[in-house]
C-alpha cells in the first residue's frame, strides 16, 4: 500500500483565496490576516491527516471568520429594543447640532487651548465650564472622560493626604453595569473603606459616630440601577451635609445619570416614579462636589461632569491626574453644544429626551404604516403593546407603556433566525424576541428609519 498523496498540497494560497474574495470591504492586511488563520488550521488538521476541504468550503469559511470580524466594527445600527439608553448600543445618540458642531471642530483646527480674544493660550474647556455651572447651580464645574473618571479624580484628590478613610453606606456598596463596583473603585482609588449601617438602614448618627481622625470624604452613591423597598431608611443629603459641615470633611455625591431635566414633568403622567435625581438638587442639597454622566440622562457625548464649590473644583483640577482624564476636542464639542440647548430651552431636540417623550399615539400610527407595508410577505405582523424602560442603569422603576411591532415568519423561518437576519441587515436592526415573536419596539426608532425597517424586512422576505 502506498500513503495518499501529500493532504497539503491540497491547501490553496493566500493570493488565491484573497482574489476569490475581491472585492474586499476590509483593508487588504486586515483579510489577509484571518486567511492565514483559517490556513494555518487547515494545515494543523493536514497534519494529523484530516483530508484538506474542497476550496469552496475553504472560501466559505474564511467568509464566515471575516463576517464575524466585521460585524465587531463600530456602525450605526436601528436600536428596536425600546431602551433610550442602551449601554451595549452607546448610550445617547447625540442631537444634530451636537454632530454639526462636532463634524465642524473635528475637520479643522480649533481653539481648544487658544484665547481668540487676547491671541494667547487659552484654557480649555472654559464656555463648556461656565455653562455647566449655570445648568447645575453650582459655583464651577468641569469635565473628564467619564462618571468614572470623575469618582477617582474625586476619590484620589480627597484621599491625597495622611487621611485615607472615606465613609459611605452598606447600602450604597453597589455595582453599575459591567464591572463597575463601588468598593472596588475605591479601594483601586487609594481610598480605605468605612463602612457605615446595613444594606437596608443607615442613620446619619452611623455617619457621624464613624467620622474621626481618619476621615478624609463622605461619598453618598445614587442607587441607580436598582432599588430598594420595605424597611429602608437613609438620611437626607441635605442632612448629610449638614453634618459634613459641621465636622469639617468634604461630601461628595456620585449622582450616576444625573438628568438636568426633570424626568417627573417630562414622563407621560402614566409613568412610575418619574422623578430622578438631579445634580441641581444635589448642589442645592449642600454637598461639596457632585458627579454624573454626560451620555445617560444628560443626553450627550461620554463624559463625567463634576460640579461644586469653585475651591474643589479648582483643586480636582490641579491633580496630576486630572490630565489623564480630561476630555478631548470632540468630546467638549459635542458636550458644550448639548449644554448650549439645555439653556436655551431646546431640550426637544435632544433623542433622549424626546425618546421618553414620545407618546404612544405617534409610535401607534407608525406602527399602522409599517404594517401597511409588510402587507403580502410572508409573516404574521401584529401591533404590540410594549413596555420601555431608560436604561443606562438610570430610573430602574420607570415603566414606559410603548408601542412595538411583533413579527412571526410564516414561511418556516424561526424567530431567531429572523432576529439574527435583522442584525446583518444592511443597516442592523436590533430588536428583541418574547413569546415566540421577534418584537420592535418603535420608541427608541427614529421615525426616519421606519423605511429602513420595511427595507430590511423585504430583503429578508422575498415577495410572494
Ligand atoms: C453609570 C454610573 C457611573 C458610571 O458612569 P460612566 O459615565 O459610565 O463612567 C458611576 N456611578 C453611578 C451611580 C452610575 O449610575
Amino acid at each position: 500500500m502506498f500513503p495518499s498523496p501529500p493532504p497539503l498540497r491540497a491547501i490553496p494560497s493566500v493570493e488565491k483565496l484573497l482574489q476569490a474574495l475581491d472585492p474586499l470591504d476590509v483593508p487588504r492586511p486586515t483579510a489577509t490576516a484571518v486567511v492565514r488563520l483559517e490556513l494555518t488550521a487547515l494545515r494543523v488538521q493536514a497534519r494529523e491527516a484530516a483530508p484538506t476541504p474542497p476550496f469552496e468550503e475553504i472560501l466559505q469559511r474564511v467568509r464566515t471568520a471575516l463576517d464575524q470580524l466585521r460585524a465587531r466594527r463600530l456602525r450605526p445600527v436601528i436600536n428596536a429594543t425600546g431602551i433610550p439608553l442602551h449601554t451595549n448600543l452607546g448610550r445617547a445618540p447625540l442631537a444634530p447640532a451636537a454632530v454639526a458642531a462636532l463634524v465642524a471642530v473635528a475637520a479643522n483646527y480649533n481653539n481648544l487651548e487658544y484665547d481668540l480674544a487676547t491671541g494667547e493660550r487659552g484654557s480649555r474647556a472654559a464656555y463648556l465650564e461656565h455653562n455647566l455651572a449655570l445648568a447645575t447651580g453650582a459655583e464651577a464645574a468641569t469635565v473628564v472622560n467619564n462618571c468614572a473618571a470623575a469618582l477617582v479624580l474625586i476619590l484620589r484628590h480627597f484621599t491625597r493626604g495622611p487621611k485615607k478613610e472615606v465613609i459611605i453606606s452598606r447600602g450604597e456598596l453597589v455595582q453599575i453595569g459591567g464591572g463597575f463596583r463601588v468598593p472596588e473603585i475605591m479601594e483601586a482609588s487609594g481610598a480605605r473603606l468605612r463602612e457605615v449601617g446595613t444594606t437596608n438602614q443607615t442613620a446619619l448618627e452611623d455617619y457621624a459616630t464613624a467620622i474621626s481622625q481618619e476621615t478624609a470624604l463622605l461619598l453618598t452613591v445614587h442607587r441607580s440601577n436598582f432599588y430598594q423597598g420595605g424597611f429602608t431608611d437613609s438620611p437626607p443629603i441635605a442632612a448629610l451635609a449638614t453634618l459634613a459641615r459641621k465636622r469639617r470633611i468634604p461630601l461628595a455625591e456620585d449622582l450616576g445619570s444625573g438628568a438636568l431635566a426633570d424626568t417627573g414633568r417630562l414622563l407621560p403622567p402614566a409613568t412610575t416614579l418619574g422623578h430622578e435625581r438631579t445634580p441641581m438638587e444635589a448642589i442645592r442639597d449642600g454637598v461639596d462636589v457632585v458627579c454624573f454622566s454626560g451620555d445617560k440622562l444628560l443626553g450627550g457625548p461620554q463624559a463625567g461632569i463634576i460640579a461644586g464649590r469653585a475651591r474643589r473644583i479648582a483643586a480636582l483640577k490641579r491633580e496630576p491626574f486630572f490630565r489623564a482624564l480630561r476630555c478631548d476636542k470632540l468630546a467638549l464639542t459635542a458636550l458644550e453644544a448639548t449644554l448650549d440647548l439645555y439653556l436655551s430651552g431646546r431640550q426637544s431636540e435632544i433623542p433622549t429626551l424626546a425618546m421618553l417623550q414620545t407618546n404612544t399615539d405617534s409610535l401607534h400610527a407608525r406602527a399602522e404604516e409599517i404594517l401597511r407595508a409588510l402587507d403580502g410577505l410572508p409573516l404574521v405582523a401584529r401591533i404590540g403593546e410594549a413596555v420601555s424602560r431608560v436604561g443606562g442603569g438610570t430610573m430602574p422603576r420607570a415603566e414606559l407603556a410603548s408601542v412595538s411591532v411583533d413579527i412571526q415568519p410564516t414561511n418556516g423561518m424561526a424567530v431567531d433566525e429572523l432576529a439574527a437576519r435583522l442584525r446583518r441587515a444592511s443597516i442592523p436592526v436590533v430588536g428583541y424576541l418574547s413569546d415566540h415573536r421577534c418584537r420592535l419596539d418603535l420608541r427608541t426608532v427614529f421615525p426616519a428609519q421606519d423605511a429602513l425597517i420595511i427595507q430590511a424586512l423585504r430583503v429578508i422576505f422575498p415577495q410572494l
